[in-house]
């Protein structure tokens, strides 16, 4: 490896903020800035700044583990391999394909997913396949395909938002989960425009508000068709836009209309005169944008409540325009690419439909196998982990760790306790991995190359700066070396170009054509953004990317984005008097999801050391809970204790507990797994517990 500075990209979150790494005299690098790359320009997040920490980390696996009497203890890497190949291939002769299950996220590069994929359907031939990045963006994704005919996080640049007029942020803490990007608001402001956070905590992103909307958890559809509501009965349609590039309005206006604004301030518990302000403020622009993350997404109704606020932009024409749109911030390091290649249960790559022909017959061809040989559509994330231990009994998982991460966790981590066989690829021993018949430890962010795309819909190139510990095999050798022993010899490369070379060519003609894209084309450049296809045989030369989607037609066949008519309704889990108030969850800053890579950083522990249930005082009160305070939150599902956080910034009926901990203090011991009946979501951001003092 060279010992000058590798530019590259950050191993965690969706902005995937360019960083310069140097190799350093103990083996692993120093992160310094990268001012070229225009979504960052040099900043960084502490998680960022601290990523190097995970590599040279002393519970970092570097020799594969077995299960023996069991104990997990070293093994060689022939030893793990073929025990994992016994054990796929005994559950297979056993009970069929559809046994063998395999688990992704939204964490691997384009190449493992789109291989893992693979290796699911041609080496397995299961259609028990999804990722993590499901409880991520999956109800943003329905909603947009919905809407304009295709997913893709951001239709638009970051470098778009401080020449709008307005934003509407909803349920996204972006100051805390992706610091860098906050700049591009302050910025919106200096320049005159207006920010509306629309969230149920006074969260440092809301801090940034002109106007901060705090809906009860759940309810944020409702308050989006009040807004429509009264941008219909003020007037404000742009009758001419709805006319010429939408269609479905009536029905959609009709829902709206339905929705009056002191029917919505009942149910939202935002005042009139705040909708009638948020409307002025959107309006008056000439350009506007919604973004939306987890907030409205991560609920049983998200597909739903993601098309009220599309309705938003599409009643105003704020949608296929410059500077105006709707889009998702896409939280997970490769969350979007994650879900064009392959390892979501109903896809194929190029973002392509499992279940359509002619998608079958592409890649089918390209993977050299006859398409009726492939499997169909399988279950979705949280429903392929509740089949554990019952209609699947043996499970590959690599970059995730559910036991943390999933809903309903105490459940879902006794459905795999019960697998017949588990194998595990991780860099440390996650809550998961420890429950692993084999462990196999593989290569990080700094030790590989591949390539992820970021929310914006960027393609981006990690570069490889230093050399794996010895011991340490990346995820591509593994599924190599397994297809290898499930006899499948050819079609599964370890090297992670030629991976991509083959991806192009899967992904040609499809919704997410990466076909002009080369890895000599993302080094020079700073990402390409999709689709961009491949003009002539030589690649290089061809397509520029599309940075900006819409602005001719929408995806749909009549070029027309499509109004949803949808109306409000309950969350699954409403307070009652056995559990009368409302928990939602996220994340903060100091912490990356199951913290299976951040809990191991000194600093970031320092920083974010556990769990916390924040509370307004007058709930507090009424439990008799002091600051610091132990507090037993409890849902149907289950119990978790942490200390009290005490603050106004939360409204009375509602707490808040951070999901990045095991043990005692696991948020998603409670949440409630109830699923979006499209994009099969669960419901993380709210469901009904009771609060009990607990004695310290
Ligand atoms: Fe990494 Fe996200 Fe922090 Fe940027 S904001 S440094 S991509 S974790």
């Amino acid at each position: 490896m060279q010992n000058t500075a590798t530019p590259t990209h950050c191993p965690y979150c969706a902005l995937q903020c360019g960083m310069n790494l140097t190799p350093v005299p103990d083996g692993g690098v120093e992160v310094t800035e990268r001012a070229d790359f225009p979504v960052n320009r040099g900043a960084l997040c502490g998680k960022g700044r601290t990523a190097p920490a995970v590599l040279s980390s002393s519970v970092r696996l570097t020799s594969p583990l077995v299960r023996s009497g069991g104990t997990l203890v070293p093994a060689t890497w022939d030893e793990a391999l073929d025990r994992i190949a016994e054990g796929l291939r005994r559950t297979r002769a056993e009970h069929g394909p559809d046994a063998c299950g395999v688990f992704g996220g939204g964490g691997l590069t384009n190449e493992k997913a789109y291989t893992l994929g693979k290796f699911a359907r041609v080496v397995l031939g299961t259609s028990q396949i999804d990722y993590n990045g499901r409880f991520c963006m999956s109800s943003a994704a329905a909603g947009g395909i919905k809407a304009f005919g295709l997913d893709r996080g951001l239709p638009f640049p970051l470098e778009d938002i401080p020449k709008t007029g307005c934003v509407i942020l909803v349920g996204s803490n972006l100051a805390e989960t992706m610091p860098p990007s906050l700049r591009f608001f302050t910025e919106l402001k200096e320049n005159g425009g207006t920010l509306i956070v629309v969230d149920p905590r006074r969260t440092r992103t809301a801090d940034h508000a002109d106007l901060h909307l705090m809906p009860r958890p759940g309810t944020d559809l409702a308050l989006a068709l009040g807004l429509l509501h009264l941008i219909v009965a003020e007037g404000r349609v742009d009758e001419a836009y709805v006319a010429e590039r939408t269609a479905g309005w009536e029905e959609a206006r009709a829902a709206a209309m339905a929705h009056w604004p002191e029917y919505v301030e009942r149910i939202t518990g935002v005042p009139v005169p705040q909708l009638r302000e948020a409307v002025r403020m959107f309006c008056e622009p000439e350009a506007a944008m919604v973004l939306t993350a987890r907030g409205p997404e991560q609920q049983s109704k998200g597909t739903d409540t993601v098309g009220a606020w599309i309705n938003l932009c599409l009643a105003t024409g704020r949608a296929g325009r410059p500077l105006s749109g709707y889009g998702c911030l896409t939280g997970q390091g490769n969350g979007q690419g994650g879900r064009e290649h392959g390892q979501k249960a109903d896809q194929l790559p190029g973002y392509r439909k499992l279940d359509d022909p002619a998608a079958r017959r592409h890649v089918a061809e390209v993977w050299g196998v006859d398409p009726d040989a492939l499997p169909g559509p399988g279950r979705s994330a949280y429903e392929l982990l509740d089949a554990l231990g019952q209609d699947i009994r043996s499970l590959l998982l690599m970059g995730s760790n559910p036991v943390v991460s999933a809903p309903r966790a105490a459940h879902i981590e006794e459905r795999i306790k019960s697998l017949d066989f588990l194998a595990v690829c991780d860099v440390v021993l996650s809550e998961t991995a420890a429950l692993a018949d084999v462990v196999l430890p593989v290569t990080q962010w700094a030790e590989e190359t591949g390539t992820t795309t970021s929310l914006e819909g960027r393609v981006l190139l990690r570069r490889q700066a230093i050399s794996p510990p010895e011991g340490v095999r990346s995820d591509l050798e593994v599924l190599h070396a397994l297809a290898d022993r499930l006899g499948v010899e050819k079609g599964f490369p370890t090297d992670p170009e030629e991976v991509f070379e083959e991806l192009r060519r899967a992904s040609a003609g499809g919704a997410a054509d990466y076909s002009g894209i080369t890895y000599r084309r993302l080094a020079e450049e700073n990402g390409v953004f999709w689709p961009c296809p491949a003009a002539d045989a030589d690649a290089d030369a061809g397509h520029p990317g599309t940075p900006r989607l819409f602005l001719d037609r929408f995806a749909t066949d009549d070029g027309r984005a499509r109004f949803v008519p949808v109306s409000h309704r309950a969350s699954a889990e409403e307070p009652d008097d056995e559990y009368p108030v409302l928990l939602t969850t996220g994340r903060v800053v100091a912490q990356y999801q199951s913290g299976a890579q951040t809990r191991r950083v000194d600093e970031l522990n320092a920083a974010a050391p556990g769990p916390f249930v924040e509370l307004h005082p007058r709930l507090a009160a009424r439990l008799g809970a002091a600051e610091g305070d132990p507090v037993a939150v409890v849902s149907r599902r289950g119990r978790a204790v942490a200390p009290a956080r005490i603050t106004t910034g939360i409204r009375p009926d509602t707490v808040f507990m951070p999901f990045h901990w095991p043990g005692e203090g696991r948020a998603n011991s409670l949440t409630n797994p109830a699923l979006d009946p499209t994009s099969r979501m669960p419901e993380f951001k709210t469901c009904a517990v009771r609060l009990e003092t607990v004695e310290s």
